[in-house]
């Protein structure tokens, strides 16, 4: 048997979607794109909702909205995947990394020892679907509002550092009854191939920004921004007499093509509909499976608070070494399961070293990525393949411990 790790979920209504928009005539930003934008909200039940063309593009573009550059600092879990860290090295700020928690998120702890005058904004990360503790993370922000040093429009007008959540895994998670998306300042979810909801290539910039804010306002500025700074888009110029336009933003270009918002557009409602809950089973026919292995270390999925969206299977072995745990992924690779280890922390990674960073003081980060396996979810898992892969997986495990 050969299992992939996460190949994106293309039915017919996908195809027809994509095809409706290559007759349509339009293929970049247009109407597919508004039709995304207005399903993000209606789901999530965030104010606004702007699309772009990835995550890490709209985590920049909130970083420059909050007029973040040279000499700010924004905090962020050494527990994620590069482009959150990037995205602050792209706007010119400084990542201050901090240590993760052993359900794999940011430590609300560690970010209070880590904040300074110069701190502007926190990215916490949902990692593979698990909400973080918004509340905890507002109430020392809040805490903080002393020594938070405002020097633009938006800075003053909010008062505080910014929330700005990576939820790039976990579109349809829960935090207190609500979805993500509709709790933090800005939410930035990602449609990259392998995620929850796809768009092949995209992201979207969800608002829900504190009074005095108006988040159709800022949706106005950051759409534009995200088009050149250009006052009329493509679509709006296409139309008769429509030619004159000006720039009033130094603007990226990251908009995300309506060819692609027509895959997100199909995708969505049946994701929340239906094949999130598949997702849940999936998570807990697994958890059945390794809740009776003394060795298995299960990953967080529900509390009181929190459900997660079940983006994969983060799988932890009591006690074993790194290396051990390399082992038995070319055990489960030979066998056909495709599996994977998320994440290899930033400090790990060459870049990260040459800026200084050292694993050494991301003790718990190191903890969750050395004995850390990510077993794949999504819709076609047959039951017949989820049982091939978990008894692969214990063999592989059990032949090594
Ligand atoms: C996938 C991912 C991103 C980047 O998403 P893109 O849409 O590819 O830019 C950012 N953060 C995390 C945690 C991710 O897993």
């Amino acid at each position: 048997m050969k299992i992939p790790f996460s190949p994106p979920y293309i039915n017919q209504d996908v195809i027809k979607e994509v095809n409706s928009a290559l007759e349509s005539g339009w293929i970049t930003t247009g109407p597919k794109v508004k039709l995304l934008e207005e399903l993000v909200c209606k789901y999530t039940l965030a104010q606004n909702t702007l699309c772009v063309n990835s995550a890490t593009s709209g985590l920049m573009l909130a970083l420059k909205w909050y007029g973040i550059g040279v000499g700010d600092e924004v905090i962020i879990p050494a527990y994620t995947y590069a482009a959150t860290a990037l995205a602050v090295i792209h706007v010119g700020a400084t990542p201050v990394m901090v240590d993760v928690e052993a359900d794999f998120n940011i430590s609300i702890k560690q970010i209070e020892k880590a904040i300074t005058q110069k701190t502007k904004a926190i990215i916490p990360v949902d990692f593979a679907g698990w909400p973080c503790n918004y509340d905890e993370l507002l109430n020392l922000l809040e805490k903080k509002q002393n020594i938070f040093t405002p020097s633009t429009e938006n800075q003053i007008k909010l008062g505080r550092i910014l929330i700005l959540s990576d939820s790039a895994h976990s579109i349809g998670a829960t935090y207190k009854e609500q979805y993500l998306g509709s709790i933090t300042d800005i939410t930035v979810f990602s449609f990259h191939a392998v995620k929850n909801v796809t768009t092949a290539e995209g992201g979207a910039v969800c608002l829900n920004l504190p009074k005095p804010f108006n988040n159709q306002d800022e949706y106005n500025y950051l759409r534009c921004f995200s088009l050149n700074g250009q006052t009329k888009d493509a679509f709006t110029k296409s139309k008769a007499g429509g030619w004159r336009y000006d720039i009033i933003y130094p603007g990226l270009k990251i908009n995300m093509p309506d060819i692609l918002a027509a895959i997100g557009v199909a995708q969505l409602p049946e994701y929340f509909e239906k094949t999130l809950d598949t997702r849940v089973n999936i998570y807990e026919f697994y958890h059945q499976f390794f809740k009776t292995k003394p060795w298995a270390i299960l990953p967080p999925y529900e509390d009181e608070d929190k459900k997660s969206s079940c983006h994969l299977y983060a799988l932890r072995i009591k006690g074993i070494s790194e290396s051990t745990r390399d082992t038995i992924i070319e055990d489960i690779s030979k066998n056909g399961v495709a599996v994977n280890v998320h994440f290899q922390p930033l400090p790990t990674l060459s870049l990260f070293k040459e800026m200084g960073f050292n694993i050494a003081d991301y003790p718990m980060a190191y903890n969750n990525y050395k004995c850390e396996i990510s077993l794949p979810i999504y819709p076609q898992l047959t039951q017949e393949e989820l049982e091939y892969i978990v008894s692969t997986v214990a063999n592989a495990i059990e032949s090594q411990i």
